[in-house]
């Protein structure tokens, strides 16, 4: 039976194993760390690359209308110029003038109570996720404040404003720190700048790159003019962007350094609604079939007045973190806006020349853009459980275990020997060995009591464990240990490698 964790504490718990076991670290941690950089341990690289592999094996390598491209992390800044970036990449920003904690204004609320015309209490919240799960989250966080109150006074109002959202002139916004005054929002650039080359002057200011995207849209005519494809055909990427945060939290969801998986397809305007909803429900089901329950992820539609001015249709994947409900990927419509920027500032045509219609146009794009670290977190947290199982004497513990789909999980098989005599080891080693040549991640473990190695492998994600006995010696077979039913099967030890893959394929 699985237990249930509150959400606090279920992040607690997860950000503790993910320490303590080598998935994520903080980056930099020995020098007191970094805030918003995140490094992943020997497991967490494993689980981050496999997420990577099962995008790029879907999106590239099982399509034949997807190529893939891997472009410079700084280019030209004439790219952002022509994006949008440089005068519009801004977020609105707040400073507290009491603790001079800085805040994302688009993510503080203020919650006020009202008795009548009389203000009677006031708090700023910090908040991901869409405008109503906050506001529940909001009352939730303030249930005992409220409960006070209503002892106090009988007939009260409550209000949630963004603090962007906030009338001119009206109050001033609350920090959800100290609860003293926020200033009144202004525009902050999230570009990290740099220098290229030797001199540090205006003429050599270069961006590291916000989004992946812009590198695509730059080499759409490299890629049609060399690749034999044509429209409708996308361009897939997965690489590091930079993003200087205000204010990175929710462990890996908000850093300044990740990882985005976007694809650019390019289609004629005529098709673009169709294309738009195709990928909209294909990248919804992409995370279901990795193991995402369907009741934790949402597909938000944009309101019309969410949408950014060039877009015709937007759609957001969400997932129900324990912090609250937050973007996962964004599919928008973005129209002939980015290649017909392009076209503009670099003078470079960008129109697709259809040879059997003779029709000269600008295509559409169809942007699923995603984030690999946001995903990977999602998986980890959807994987976190904690349940009864019989420990070697039978009685019943509790052990935490990652249930990863087998496919995301870090170590796909542990081999153990029973006991560390009568050749056992020999036998594990050659299990073990022929596991690793066939490119499977495996871990050799002969320490301690089995139901220990077991554990420890719950706790990793691992989803087979092997187990070489007495009677390996006598009939050559083992026991393989499924992580989630934890029934034991025997099967041939010179078979480990087939059954594993056969079930990875499942
Ligand atoms: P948000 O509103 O949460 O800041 P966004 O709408 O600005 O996100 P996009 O610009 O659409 O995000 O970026 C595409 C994807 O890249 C997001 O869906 C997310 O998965 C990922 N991403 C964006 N910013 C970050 C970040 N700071 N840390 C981790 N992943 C991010």
């Amino acid at each position: 039976m699985a237990k249930e964790s509150k959400p606090g504490d279920l992040m607690e718990k997860l950000v503790g194993l993910c320490k303590r076991r080598g998935f994520i670290f903080q980056s930099s941690e020995i020098y007191g760390g970094i805030n918003g950089f995140w490094d992943y341990g020997p497991l967490g690289v494993e689980l981050k690359k496999n997420v990577k592999d099962e995008w790029w094996n879907t999106i590239v390598r099982q399509r034949d209308d997807v190529v893939g491209l891997d472009c410079s992390i700084i280019m030209n800044p004439k790219v952002w110029e022509a994006s949008g970036h440089v005068v519009n990449f801004n977020d609105p920003l707040v400073d507290c003038k009491g603790c001079k904690a800085r805040f994302r204004a688009d993510k503080v609320y203020m919650v006020i109570a009202m008795a009548g015309e009389e203000v009677v209490h006031q708090a700023g919240v910090e908040a991901d996720g869409d405008e109503q799960a906050k506001a529940e989250a909001i009352a939730k966080a303030n249930s005992k404040t409220r409960r006070r109150l209503e002892e106090k006074a009988d007939r009260l109002t409550w209000s949630v404003v963004r603090v962007d959202h906030a009338v001119e002139g009206g109050p001033a916004g609350i920090c959800p720190m100290c609860g003293g005054h926020l200033t009144d929002a202004r525009k902050f650039n999230m570009m990290f700048k740099t220098f290229v080359g030797a001199m540090e002057d205006s003429t050599s200011v270069a961006y590291l790159r916000p989004e992946t995207a812009q590198g695509i849209f730059a080499n759409y005519r490299n890629v049609l003019d060399t690749a034999r494809i044509k429209p409708p055909f996308g361009i897939a990427q997965i690489g590091k962007s930079f993003r200087n945060e205000i204010n990175p939290r929710n462990f890996t969801f908000r850093s300044r350094e990740f990882e985005q998986m976007e694809i650019e397809f390019f289609c004629h305007p005529s098709e673009a609604d169709k294309w738009y909803e195709y990928w909209r429900d294909t990248r919804y089901q992409w995370y279901i079939n990795l193991g995402l329950k369907s009741s934790k992820l949402h597909l938000r539609s944009h309101e019309k007045e969410e949408l950014a001015h060039y877009a015709r249709a937007c759609a957001d994947v969400e997932y129900d973190f324990p912090f609250g409900t937050a973007e996962l990927e964004g599919i928008a419509n973005r129209t002939d806006f980015d290649l017909t920027q392009h076209q503009k500032f670099s003078g470079k045509d960008m129109a697709y020349f259809d040879d059997e219609s003779k029709e000269r146009y600008i295509p559409y794009v169809i942007e699923p853009s995603g984030g690999c670290d946001r995903a990977t977190l999602a998986f980890l947290c959807e994987a976190y459980t904690e349940d009864e199982a019989p420990d070697e004497n039978g009685a019943m513990q509790t052990r935490t275990v990652l249930r990863f789909h087998p496919r995301l999980a870090p170590i796909k098989v542990a081999i153990f020997p029973l006991v560390k005599k009568d050749g056992m080891p020999e036998s594990a080693d050659k299990v073990y060995r022929e596991c690793k040549k066939a490119g499977l991640t495996a871990f050799y473990d002969e320490k301690g009591a089995v139901g220990r190695r077991y554990r420890r492998q719950d706790e990793a994600g691992t989803p087979y464990c092997v187990t070489i006995d007495g009677q390996t010696a006598t009939d050559g077979s083992v026991t393989i240990r499924d992580r989630d039913s934890l029934k034991q099967e025997r099967i041939a030890a010179s078979s480990v490698v087939e059954t594993v893959q056969r079930k990875l394929r499942e």
